[in-house]
């Protein structure tokens, strides 16, 4: 059986896109006393950028908190907030900032119409009711969030995103002008995030030319970005954040990912750092990015902590082996049909310590 997916409707892309934000609205500005939620990176208030966006009368501007990772229980407060400020649903979110916000604005778009809390709908199709009408704008380039079809929240639980049709953005506004202020540790951590997608894409097993495609090219301009000096690097950092995100949609991300949402969940370490950490320990798996990798983090400069696992106790370290081993697909697009074989607890447990 083939996967149908779906797609994101409507993309605007190029520099200065985004005073175009308050006509793409417009249209959807359909309800009589309805109102768009706008989330915006905290990052942001006060900006010029917060200035700029065209909240009218009745809307809600909500700044987001992303010192740390989207949890569902930071969704459904939201959620209360946006029901709180009105009976009738909004005409739209829109999620302005990183993967954090742009997350955020999905979950709460889905959770606008379907009861219960976000942990519940933590894994694959289990959303029933469409989402309110949403749009992503990165501010931040790298994870793919502007194209995936999950929202990636820590619950009581698990680390595990809601992954389904109505979760994909029904507009992206990509300006690559925002990229702007981003700091260059994080712009280098989030573009990782990009680039690995790249390499667990191709070197996995679930690869085909749809994937292929899309993975080729988007490493390409991430070696463009970070192996050389470009003048509209953050323009093609942003296309490659788009086409990683294309190129794992139809295949799987693999060994670095499954171990990095285990740190994330026990360390909160956040996606792109974690990605790095882990990946500079997993040359046996992917010897040629892992040495590219490093090539990168030098011309940037970047130096990774160490030691994060050393001092975490046995029941820590459980929780972290068994965050990174529920996620099978990604050791199965990895390493093949019979990744059990190779991978053990205790393989898991040696790699994450030397982390
Ligand atoms: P982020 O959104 O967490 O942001 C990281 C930091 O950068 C924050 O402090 C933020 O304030 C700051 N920032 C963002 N834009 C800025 C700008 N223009 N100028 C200055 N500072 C800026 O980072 P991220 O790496 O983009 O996203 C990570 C999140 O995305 C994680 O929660 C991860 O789980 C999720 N993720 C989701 C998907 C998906 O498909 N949905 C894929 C990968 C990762
Ligand atoms: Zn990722």
């Amino acid at each position: 059986m083939f996967r149908n997916f779906k797609l994101i409707s409507h993309v605007v892309f190029g520099r200065g896109c985004f005073a175009q934000l308050d006509d793409i609205l417009a249209v959807r500005r359909r309800t009589p006393g309805s109102f768009i939620v706008f989330i915006l990176d905290h990052v942001f208030s006060g900006k010029t950028l917060e200035s700029r966006i065209p909240v009218r009368d009745g809307d809600m501007l909500i700044p987001a908190d992303t010192r740390d990772e989207p949890k569902t229980r930071y969704v459904d407060e939201m959620v209360a907030q946006v029901k709180a400020h009105s009976d009738a649903l909004p005409d739209g979110v829109i999620g302005i900032g990183g993967g954090s916000v742009m997350d955020l604005a999905k979950a709460v778009s889905l959770m606008l119409t379907n009861p219960g809390s976000a942990a519940d709908y933590q894994g694959w199709d289990l959303i029933r009711n469409p989402a309110v009408y949403h749009a992503g704008i990165p501010t931040l380039s790298g994870t793919g969030a502007e194209v995936s079809r999950t929202t990636v929240l820590t619950g009581p639980q698990k680390k595990l995103g809601i992954n389904s049709d109505y979760t994909v953005f029904d507009q992206v506004v990509l300006d690559p002008e925002l990229l702007a202020g981003v700091p260059a540790d994080q712009r280098f951590y989030t573009g990782m995030d990009c680039y690995i997608h790249c390499i667990e894409s191709l070197q996995g097993t679930y690869l085909n030319a749809f994937s292929q495609s899309y993975g080729e090219k988007s490493l390409e301009l991430c070696r463009e970005v970070f192996l050389s000096d470009i003048p509209d690097a953050d323009d093609k950092l942003m296309m490659a954040s788009y086409f990683g995100g294309m190129s794992i949609a139809y295949s799987q991300v693999g060994v670095c990912h499954a171990l990095s949402y285990g740190l994330s969940f026990v360390l909160g370490l956040h996606h792109g750092i974690g990605n790095c950490v882990a990946f500079d320990y997993l040359e046996e798996f992917y010897p040629e990015g892992v040495k590219e990798f490093r090539r990168m983090m030098e011309k940037h400069n970047v130096s990774l902590p160490r030691n994060l696992v050393a001092g975490l106790g046995d029941e820590e370290l459980e929780t972290m082996t068994d965050v990174a081993l529920v996620l099978e697909p990604l050791w199965e697009n990895a390493l093949g049909k019979d990744w059990k074989q190779i991978i053990t607890r205790e393989k898991i447990r040696e790699l994450y310590q030397r982390m």
